[in-house]
C-alpha cells in the first residue's frame, strides 16, 4: 500500500552531515525509525511530503537545510553550573534534567567538565547542521486508532509505553 495520511511507516534511514564545502559527507547516524504519516511532526516535514505516495521498497534522499533539520543552535541553551551542584553519577555524554530561561523542562547534556563549572548544552546535538537525510520505506500499513489518538506508531521501531 502506499503511504498516505494516518498510514504507521517504517524507514531504514541515514543521515549525514553536509559539509559547507559539499563533497565530504559524514555519517552521524542511522537506523530504523517508525512514524505516523499525515502531519504529526514524527518526522522532517521535507522528508514526510517525500515520501508521501511511495511504497515498501522505495527510496527518498533529500539535503535538509539547517532550518529543515534541526535548526541553528540556540546559545541560551548552553549554560554553565558549578561543580558542587553538580548531581553525583552524572558523567559528560550525559543527560541532566533543569529547565530553561523560559522556565520550562529541558533536557541538557553534559558537554564538558572544566576546572570548577560544568558545562552543559541543551540543543540537539544535530543543531546547526545541514543534513543528508536518506531513507528505504521497510514497511507500510493502516495505524490503529489508538497510534492515531497518540500521534504517534506503536510497537516494532515506534514508541513502547
Ligand atoms: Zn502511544
Amino acid at each position: 500500500m502506499p503511504i498516505t495520511q494516518d498510514t504507521a511507516v517504517t524507514i531504514r534511514y541515514t543521515v549525514h552531515e553536509l559539509l559547507p564545502n559539499g563533497s565530504a559527507l559524514k555519517l552521524l547516524d542511522k537506523g530504523h525509525t517508525a512514524y505516523l504519516h499525515g502531519g504529526y511532526e514524527n518526522i522532517f516535514p521535507k522528508v514526510e511530503s517525500a515520501l508521501e505516495g511511495k511504497s515498501v521498497g522505495d527510496s527518498v534522499q533529500l539535503d535538509l537545510a539547517v532550518e529543515d533539520a534541526f535548526g541553528p543552535v540556540d546559545d541560551s541553551l548552553k549554560r554553565t553550573i558549578p561543580k558542587g551542584e553538580f548531581p553525583p553519577g552524572v558523567k559528560v555524554g550525559g543527560q541532566l534534567r533543569g529547565t530553561n530561561d523560559r522556565g520550562e523542562p529541558q533536557i541538557y547534556n553534559v558537554v564538558k567538565i572544566k576546572g570548577p563549572v560544568v558545562l552543559l548544552d541543551g540543543n540537539h546535538p544535530l543543531a546547526g547542521k545541514a543534513l543528508r537525510f536518506a531513507c528505504t520505506v521497510t514497511e507500510v500499513r493502516a495505524a490503529n486508532s489508538e497510534e492515531i489518538a497518540h500521534r504517534h506508531v506503536h510497537g516494532g521501531h515506534g514508541h513502547h509505553h
